[in-house]
């Protein structure tokens, strides 16, 4: 099949839109820009549309899809019930990177929610996302854009190196601002309870709803604990060569890199390194990408998914990178980083 790229980095070219809401209510795919990653759309309500994604990612059927919706309405058809809380989310966060698990409706087919009873929910703070959800029908069922297995595509470049010849279109939008996927909170099993971290921490749930929890399964050393959403469990972003993260006092943390690097070299092995602005003229021995600065967390998350498909690239075969925990996202930033990492972590 050929790939359309429709370029709209300048904005919306209603033409191209209305193209690709054909598309999509003609049951096929369309890659998008919204403010987190690039999803991969498809008609949410068309059970066999909500299916080629999972062909086109490789993706195990039973991990559920995220519904996005561009007006808050248009709720109350994919959603049996709609609780106060999601009201009060909603009038806080949305348009924005938050995903809300709700029980879902029968319009709603199980191709989507993974065989589910309870929908993911999310309206994203992009414009051109949202005119796309208006022209293929109010609910777009997507993944991030990205093959099973791979990082999040942050740029268009991303999703046409895993979805070229597989899908129908890509919409070029640029960067995106976020980096990191959405929160994703539960709000259908008693206290409201983050599946996965995001953008929006736990403080700022927490100030709009009072108590949040957190899934055991995420902070919890007992990998017996099966997280509540299905894709949690999935290793993802895994690079091509070993990852370990360095964690500890950022001196030792930049010697022991070091030591290391310079092991790897007697041993004719190519090593990267994961480190900062502030950080990186330190390194030797390496292959050094900064991923952004200290001193601006949002540099940190926007980067992280584009220097892992980097280093697939390069020909490195273990990478060590810095640890990365910074105060609003950084429970998102490392919650990536050590799945990509296989949780090998070496602490100084
Ligand atoms: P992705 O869109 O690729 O970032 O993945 C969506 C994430 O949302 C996966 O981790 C899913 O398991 C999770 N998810 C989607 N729907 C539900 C649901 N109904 N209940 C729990 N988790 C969900
Ligand atoms: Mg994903």
């Amino acid at each position: 099949m050929e790939t359309v790229i429709a370029r709209m980095c300048d904005g919306i070219n209603e033409a191209e839109i209305s193209r690709a809401g054909e598309i999509l209510r003609g049951g096929g795919l369309v890659a998008f820009p919204t403010e987190t990653v690039y999803g991969l759309g498809a008609n949410a309500l068309d059970a066999e549309a909500a299916g080629k994604i999972y062909r086109a990612k490789g993706r195990p059927s039973d991990n559920p899809l995220i519904v996005h919706i561009a007006d808050w309405d248009a709720i109350y058809k994919i959603a049996a019930e709609v609780p106060a809380e999601a009201k009060l989310l909603a009038d806080a966060f949305w348009p924005g990177p938050l995903t809300m698990i709700l029980r879902k409706s029968d319009v709603v087919p199980p191709a989507t929610t993974g065989g589910l009873d309870t929908v993911a929910v999310r309206l994203p703070d992009h414009a051109v996302a949202r005119a796309l959800i208006r022209a293929g029908g109010g609910y777009v069922a997507a993944p991030s854009a990205n093959t099973s297995g791979r990082p999040s595509p942050t740029k268009a470049e991303h999703v046409a190196q895993d979805m070229d010849g597989v899908i129908d279109m890509i919409i070029d939008g640029g960067d995106v601002e976020i980096g990191i996927e959405s929160t994703i909170v539960d709000l259908t099993d008693g206290t409201p309870t983050i599946l996965r971290p995001g953008y929006i921490s736990r403080e700022m749930l927490g100030r709009v709803l009072g108590a949040v929890e957190v899934d055991r399964a995420l902070i919890s050393e007992d990998s017996a604990l099966r997280p509540k959403a299905p894709g949690m469990k999935y290793r993802h972003y895994a690079p091509k060569a070993q990852l370990f993260i360095v964690q500890g006092p950022q001196q030792l943390v930049r010697e022991k890199i070091n030591a290391l690097a310079e092991e790897n070299k007697a041993a004719g092995l190519r090593t990267g390194v994961i480190g900062t602005d502030e950080s990186q003229a330190f390194y030797a021995n390496a292959l050094v990408k900064s991923i952004g600065s200290r001193r601006d967390e949002g540099s940190i998350a926007r980067h992280l998914y584009g220097i892992l498909r980097e280093f697939d690239e390069s020909e490195v075969s273990v990478i060590y990178s810095e640890a990365f925990d910074t105060p609003q996202m950084g429970q998102a930033i490392m919650n990536r980083l050590i799945k990509a990492a296989g949780h090998q972590i070496i602490s100084v």
